[in-house]
């Protein structure tokens, strides 16, 4: 039942009505008996300022904020925790007492689901593919993680640019950048959108790149099996799917808001039930 002092969490961006999110949170707060409710809330760039500061003065707990403002919501924060800072995106707010504090919880949420896939990525080589904001959160990760990363993207500029920053190597996306990025990388991941659906006929490597005892980690949950982790299961590489990485980005923006520990089993549920 949804009474006045009901805590609400709302997820911001443009478009958000796909998100699978408010079923994942939503079954998370009933499984705890918490009284908070989760909704979407579109939000144009220019009115994004604004929906911030309705957030704080509304008394709103916290927020999720997805693409396309997950760099330009910083401006309007009081606080950044320092992954946040440091990768240059925010996924989460918390509101206290009118003090919004923005985290990133993608950059743990992936070592979390990479870690429950069973690979530790200290000391491994990882290519990355893609230097979008995933991919950011992704680099970031891997580096603190110490592992050794390549960064393949198809904008060149963009890929150099997150290398420079974060002491990774950039490739092109050519038959030969390929071959080099991926040269002894025991960890693949891929943080383009190719392959998502609907255009889930397309992969972003070539089959022939994929050898056994390499982890190819795919953040796509939608398809969960994407014709890059078909493609990586039949060349005898182990493979991690992206939904793991929502619940577990998901789980920690829960943790933040409610100071609870997050039902992980209920929401991987609500989530697969979400995507069908
Ligand atoms: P961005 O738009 O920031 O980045 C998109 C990336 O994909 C860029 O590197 C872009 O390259 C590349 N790309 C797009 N189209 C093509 C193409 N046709 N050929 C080659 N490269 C292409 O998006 P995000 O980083 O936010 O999202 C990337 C993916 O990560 C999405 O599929 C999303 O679903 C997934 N994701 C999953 C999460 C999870 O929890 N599992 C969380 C967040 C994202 P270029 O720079 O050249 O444009």
């Amino acid at each position: 039942m949804i009474v006045s002092d009901t805590r609400l969490v709302f997820l911001i961006g443009d478009p958000v009505t796909h998100s699978v999110s408010p079923m994942m949170q939503n079954a998370a707060f009933r499984e705890r008996r918490l009284d908070y409710i989760y909704q979407t809330l579109s939000v144009s760039t220019e009115n994004l300022a604004t929906a911030v500061a309705g957030l704080r003065e509304l008394k709103v707990r916290g927020a999720n904020v997805t693409i396309p403002h997950k760099t330009a919501v910083m401006a309007f924060l009081d606080t950044l925790d320092a992954p946040a800072r440091r990768i240059g995106a925010v996924n989460t707010i918390v509101n206290d007492n009118g003090r919004l504090t923005g985290y990133n919880t993608d950059a743990v949420g992936f070592l979390a689901a990479l870690r429950a896939g069973r690979f530790e990525p200290e000391g491994k080589k990882a290519t990355v593919l893609g230097a979008g904001g995933a991919a950011r959160a992704i680099v970031f990760a891997l580096k603190d993680a110490g592992a050794a990363v390549n960064i393949v993207n198809r904008t060149f500029s963009t890929a150099a640019e997150l290398a420079a920053t974060t002491g990774a190597t950039a490739f092109r996306a050519t038959e030969e950048g390929y071959l080099r990025a991926l040269e002894g990388a025991t960890l693949v991941v891929n943080a383009t959108s190719v392959g998502l659906c609907p255009n889930d006929s397309a992969s972003p490597i070539s089959p022939s790149l994929l050898k056994p005892g390499m982890t190819v980690f795919d953040t796509i949950y939608r398809p969960r099996q994407t014709r890059l982790l078909r493609e990586a299961q039949a060349a005898g590489c182990d493979v991690i799917g992206g939904l793991e990485m929502l619940v577990a980005q998901g789980a920690l923006s829960f943790e933040l808001w409610t100071g609870e520990p997050a039902p992980r089993e209920v929401m991987v549920r609500a989530a697969e039930a979400a995507l069908k």
